[in-house]
């Protein structure tokens, strides 16, 4: 590998493996992937647990779901999927309540009987509160949407031990993820199409990087050989991007989770997927249970035993995996700043969840780099455009 490839992608995410896989496949360019970890496939990946044969998911439980049928063509081309649909469970003071909010939870909170008109207008009067004002943050949004009584049963202490910031620096955009519905269907996407990958993540990775042109070279960081590249061959960059810089204008704060995870004996421990802890007193956000998210496998040699993960959130310290961008009014100021260093910064393109500072489920990953590849990498291969003045905002 003394030679120098046409692409170096720094990251074996979904992000860095899809612009490696077109750029290899459609354009025939030879890839150079680095990750910095010891496996490919950035957080998505997972594997067997050992005593049980169980698929987990190493870096938190991930759900595929999408309604863009562009991607949807694009990920069937590495793996098959299964029928999953994902539903959650909360539960609050001893009793189990259905997520996302829906008229199951409302009847059941307020033991009554509602109609979905009923219902709608119940919470059309605790939202009065607000006096008809736009809502600006994630309290206000959280309160227009379900009221004030089951926005502090469901949503102010899981909310407050997964981001421990104040609701009112966190954005509206947090919790507009969940859909509130007025009738009894529970899935937790509205996306068309969902499901799970038939034979697990770490194979469907795995066969994006699968050809020819791609070189994937792991437990290596870009830093400690950037200088072999920068400015030599184009880089498609998707690691923090406040790390790229050196940290010149200030850390963008990350949340972590620490999971703990427990086999336990016995043949099923909750009953569903995800369970999730509302209230204060715990100290975990949730519980996962590997087994339900491939109800179609035969789990016979896990037998009477089961694999559990307790999720615990905290702020990312140096070292830690950052997770999510907590995105308060500071950090997007200084994101302001890192992204006109990083259109300024030549032969640099800055990708994914930690190349752009956003939330990205692995959908928005993948059409993101679908995008970038399109309007930027295609151009500069094909016709010779300019790689610069590309940008953080892809
Ligand atoms: P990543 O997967 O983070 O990949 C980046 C890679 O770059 C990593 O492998 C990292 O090691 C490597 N890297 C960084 N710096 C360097 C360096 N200097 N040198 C070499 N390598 C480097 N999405 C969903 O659609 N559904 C879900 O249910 C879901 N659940 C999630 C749960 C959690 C806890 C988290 C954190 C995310 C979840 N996601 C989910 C989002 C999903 O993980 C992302 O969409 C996906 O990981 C984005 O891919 P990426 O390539 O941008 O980043
Ligand atoms: N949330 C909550 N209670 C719940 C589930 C979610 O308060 O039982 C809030 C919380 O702030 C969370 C956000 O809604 O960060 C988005 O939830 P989602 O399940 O999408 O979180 P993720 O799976 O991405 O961690």
């Amino acid at each position: 590998s003394d030679q120098l490839p046409d692409l170096l992608v720094v990251g074996s995410g979904f992000f860095g493996l899809t612009i490696a896989e077109r750029c290899a496949a459609d354009l025939g360019l030879k890839v150079r992937i680095l990750e910095r970890r010891s496996h490919l496939g950035g957080n998505a990946y997972s594997e067997r647990e050992e005593q049980t044969g169980i698929e987990v998911h190493r870096y938190g439980a991930h759900l595929f779901h999408t309604s863009n049928a562009t991607v949807w063509e694009y990920v069937n081309r590495f793996t098959a999927f299964t029928g999953y649909q994902h539903r959650v469970y909360s539960t609050h003071r001893g009793q189990v309540y259905p997520l996302p909010i829906n008229l199951g939870t409302i009847n059941q909170f307020f033991d009554a009987a509602y109609s979905p008109a009923e219902a709608r207008a119940l919470i059309a009067e605790q939202a009065a509160e607000l006096g008809g004002k736009e809502p600006e943050n994630f309290v206000e949004k959280g309160v227009s949407l379900i009221g004030r009584p089951l926005y502090e049963a469901f949503i102010a202490h899981y909310t407050a031990k997964q981001w421990q910031t104040d609701p009112e620096k966190l954005s509206a955009d947090i919790i507009s993820r969940l859909p509130v519905r007025y009738t009894y269907d529970n899935r937790y996407f509205n996306d068309t199409y969902e499901g799970l990958p038939v034979d697990g993540y770490t194979a469907w990775l795995e066969r994006m990087a699968d050809h020819p042109n791609i070189e994937v070279v792991l437990d290596t960081d870009f830093f400690t050989v950037a200088e072999q590249y920068k400015g030599r061959v184009p880089i498609v960059y998707t690691g923090p991007v406040d790390e790229y810089f050196g940290y010149a204008e200030g850390r963008l704060a990350w949340r972590t989770l620490d999971f703990e995870e427990e086999v336990v004996d016995v043949e099923d421990f909750q009953g569903c997927p995800v369970m999730n802890y509302p209230d204060p007193e715990v100290p975990y956000t949730r519980i996962h249970e590997f087994k339900h998210f491939h109800p179609e496998r035969d789990h016979a040699r896990a037998g009477e035993k089961t694999v559990i993960m307790r999720e615990y959130s905290r702020f990312a310290e140096e070292g830690d995996e950052p997770y999510y961008p907590v995105n308060t009014p500071e950090d997007r100021a200084t994101l302001l700043k890192y992204r006109d260093l990083a259109k300024a910064e030549p032969m640099v393109l800055f990708g994914g969840r930690l190349g752009t500072y956003q939330y990205l489920d692995m959908h928005m990953a993948i059409a993101s780099a679908l995008s970038m590849f399109e309007n930027r990498l295609r151009p500069h291969f094909r016709d010779g455009a300019a790689l610069t003045s590309g940008g953080v905002a892809e």
